[in-house]
Parts: C-alpha cells; sequence; structure tokens
C-alpha cells in the first residue's frame, strides 16, 4: 500500500527544493526526496560561486551564511579570456566562493522537523492518480510509494517530472563537464573563457582550497573531444593542469527564448532548473532556484489556484532572465564580444609587482 496521502511531494532538494520545503506552511504535510546524502554519493557539479542575486535571494529572509560553507582563497576578479581574439580582460566580480555541497547541507539543515526527508533515495516513476500523484522511489534498494495532491520537480536539468509531465517543453541543453586538479597554477583565480571553435557557451575555472577545477558547457556531440582541446589551448597560456583527482559530467540548461520556461499545471509544479530558470548570460542559477522556490510555497501556503499564484510569481523572475537573454549578443557574438572587451568598458586593470616576491603565504 503506498504511504500518503501527503499534501505535496517535493522531488529534489537543491536550492530551489530545499527553499520551497523550508518555507512551506507547517499544516501542510510535505514529503522530500532526494539522492543526495550527507557524504558520498552523489553531489552536484557546479563552480559553486554565489552571484550577488543569488546573496540577495538569502538576504530577502535574514539569512546568513556559516563560514563553514566558504571555501579560500575569496577571489575579486574574474579574468576574461577570448581565445578567437587573443585579448584578456579583468572585471570585478562580487561572488563568494564556496563549497557547493556543504551550501546544499546546509539550506538542507533549514528545513523544519516536521518536512519528512528522505535522503539518498532516487524517484524513479510519477504518475497521475485520480486523487493527485503517485511517486514510486528507491531506498536501499527498496522500492517505496507515496501519494500526495501536488507534485513538485525540482529535479535539476534532468528532471523526472519534467519528462513525465512535460514532455513537449524542451530546453536548450549543454554538458557541463569539471576537472579537479591539485592547485599547482602560481596564483589562485578566477576565469571565463570563450572559445568559439569549441563551444557556443563559455567555460570557466576557479580555485577551491588547494584545488584548482576546470569546466565547461559544450554542445553534447563531442563533448569530451571539446573539453580536452580546450585544455591544450589554455595549458598553451598557462594554466596549469596536471593529472586529474575528479572528472565530473551533467546536463546544463540554457533558456534560448521566453517560451523555454515552464512553471507546471494540474497540480505538477516544476522550479528551479526543471523550470528552465537559470541565466542564458552567466549560467548562474542558484537565485533563481530560491526565488522560484518561495515563490512556489508562498503559492501554495495561499487559499487560491496554486498553479496560477506560481505562475504570477514568477513573472518577475522570468522577465529578468529574458533580459539576460537579450545581453547574450554581446558576450557570445565573437564580434561584439571584442568590440566590447576592446573598448576596455568596465574592465580593471591588474598590476602586479615586477618581480613576485614570495609571501607569507608562499604564493
Ligand atoms: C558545472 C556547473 C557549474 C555551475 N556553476 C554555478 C555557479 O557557480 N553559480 C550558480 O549560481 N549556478 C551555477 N550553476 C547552475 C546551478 O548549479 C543550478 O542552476 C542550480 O543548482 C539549480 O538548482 P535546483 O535546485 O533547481 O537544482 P539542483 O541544484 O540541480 O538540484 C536538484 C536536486 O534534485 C536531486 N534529484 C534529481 N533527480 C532526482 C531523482 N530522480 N531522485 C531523487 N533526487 C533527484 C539531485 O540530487 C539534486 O540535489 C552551475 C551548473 C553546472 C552544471
Amino acid at each position: 500500500m503506498p504511504e500518503g496521502p501527503y499534501d505535496v511531494a517535493i522531488i529534489g532538494l537543491g536550492p530551489a527544493g530545499a527553499t520551497a520545503a523550508r518555507l512551506l506552511d507547517s499544516r501542510l504535510r510535505v514529503i522530500a526526496i532526494d539522492q543526495k546524502q550527507a557524504a558520498g554519493g552523489f553531489q552536484k557539479p557546479c563552480g559553486g560561486l554565489l552571484a550577488p542575486d543569488a546573496q540577495k535571494a538569502l538576504a530577502r529572509f535574514d539569512l546568513t551564511l556559516p563560514k563553514e560553507v566558504l571555501v579560500d582563497p575569496q577571489i575579486f576578479a574574474v579574468r576574461t579570456i577570448d581565445l578567437k581574439s587573443g585579448l584578456t580582460r579583468h572585471y570585478q566580480r562580487m561572488y563568494l566562493n564556496l563549497d557547493r555541497h556543504r551550501f546544499d547541507r546546509w539550506l538542507r539543515s533549514l528545513i523544519p522537523a516536521g518536512v519528512r526527508v528522505e535522503e539518498g533515495c532516487v524517484c524513479r516513476r510519477v504518475e497521475r492518480t485520480s486523487g493527485g500523484f503517485c511517486v514510486l522511489y528507491e531506498k536501499e534498494g527498496a522500492l517505496r510509494e507515496v501519494t500526495a495532491r501536488y507534485l513538485v520537480g525540482a529535479d535539476g536539468a534532468g528532471s523526472l517530472v519534467r519528462r513525465a509531465f512535460f514532455p513537449e517543453v524542451s530546453i536548450r541543453r549543454y554538458v557541463a563537464i569539471q576537472q579537479w586538479f591539485p592547485d599547482e597554477n602560481p596564483n589562485p583565480f578566477y576565469s571565463c573563457v570563450f572559445d568559439p571553435e569549441n563551444t557556443d557557451c563559455y567555460s570557466w575555472s576557479i580555485c577551491k582550497d588547494g584545488s584548482f577545477i576546470f569546466g565547461g558547457a559544450y554542445p553534447a556531440r563531442g563533448c569530451r573531444a571539446r573539453f580536452e582541446r580546450q585544455k591544450e589551448k589554455l595549458a598553451a597560456l598557462g594554466f596549469q593542469f596536471g593529472e586529474p583527482v575528479k572528472t565530473e559530467a551533467c546536463l546544463l540548461l540554457r533558456p534560448a527564448g521566453r517560451r523555454q520556461f515552464c512553471t507546471g499545471r494540474d497540480g505538477v509544479f516544476l522550479a528551479g532548473e526543471a523550470a528552465g530558470f537559470v541565466s542564458p548570460s552567466s549560467l548562474e542559477g542558484i537565485s533563481s532556484a530560491i526565488l522560484s522556490g518561495s515563490r512556489l510555497a508562498r503559492a501554495l501556503n495561499g487559499d487560491g489556484d496554486p498553479v496560477r499564484a506560481y505562475a504570477r510569481g514568477c513573472r518577475a523572475l522570468r522577465r529578468k532572465l529574458w533580459l539576460k537573454l537579450l545581453k547574450c549578443p554581446f558576450l557570445y557574438d565573437p564580434g561584439l564580444r571584442r568590440l566590447v572587451m576592446k573598448s576596455g568598458l568596465e574592465a580593471i586593470g591588474v598590476e602586479r609587482p615586477e618581480q613576485a616576491r614570495p609571501t607569507a603565504g608562499g604564493r
């Protein structure tokens, strides 16, 4: 016999699902299912940079970040490299450099005890029933079933919920590949790389607690070969790669138009990346995940039609992401990007001592 009925079943406890679970009214019976667990198992591949928009999203709830979530070092500028034109510029950035898994665990720790959280569990199937939904998930090798009145897909780019209920919604997709190396670069840095020969999106590198991470978003066809070709080009520019200690890959969504966002209907809701809420210009998605998760909780807590209330609640977010689409040509069109970078607009000059002396920290 399936267990339930719950009022809400949430699939996925990334920033979107964890925020919704935290904010749902205590009178609602809620179950949240996620494949992550405290240690080991699945961890979300991510650059782990908390952008100002995401900081603002946390500030809206008066949340402050524990220092355990931060990593070393904090970096104030992005080195932007255009491999086609050969131009390099530095731009100021106000990101916080995080351990993404610890960040997710911290968001998870804020979920009230009244919510039933099933961790280390993989959702295998979701179905509509006469009274709502049936969710089949795997826990410690055994299959379990629960029923719920509302179903929330906060299960990221490859969303099972989106595929089951909205197969017609297609969102532009890339394969994100990231590799971790022991950091042997002379100075920690954050970079953003444009290389139209290998991808019409972009690549990045970041240093975290003694590791150097290089990653990029590539069209699916030949993605691994594109990644390796890019590493070769960057090694020639002085990037120190060495032997990788970890390679991760996952799907990454990058909406290409307004119709690619989908908040749901008929009792099924999508939040965060599952809904297509990712910046098409920077790929930043944590802020949109938190915002959409909070809007969804507000809609489900209210007395009106939650589908309409949620769609309405996400209007400003959709508008913001649509405006970012308009910004894309200035970043991704090689000619326009070259003009912008050449102009030096908003770039900062980086001065280094002529003869670098070792500092107390050794760098
Ligand atoms: C390589 C890479 C780097 C990125 N870097 C940044 C960055 O630096 N800053 C930034 O703001 N954004 C970044 N993003 C985007 C950002 O990671 C996402 O937009 C954000 O995580 C979306 O949050 P979410 O809660 O919607 O989904 P997710 O964070 O993907 O969470 C989905 C959750 O659902 C769970 N799940 C999925 N399927 C199932 C299932 N069947 N059963 C059980 N659980 C399931 C997963 O375990 C996961 O915890 C990056 C993305 C990638 C791929």
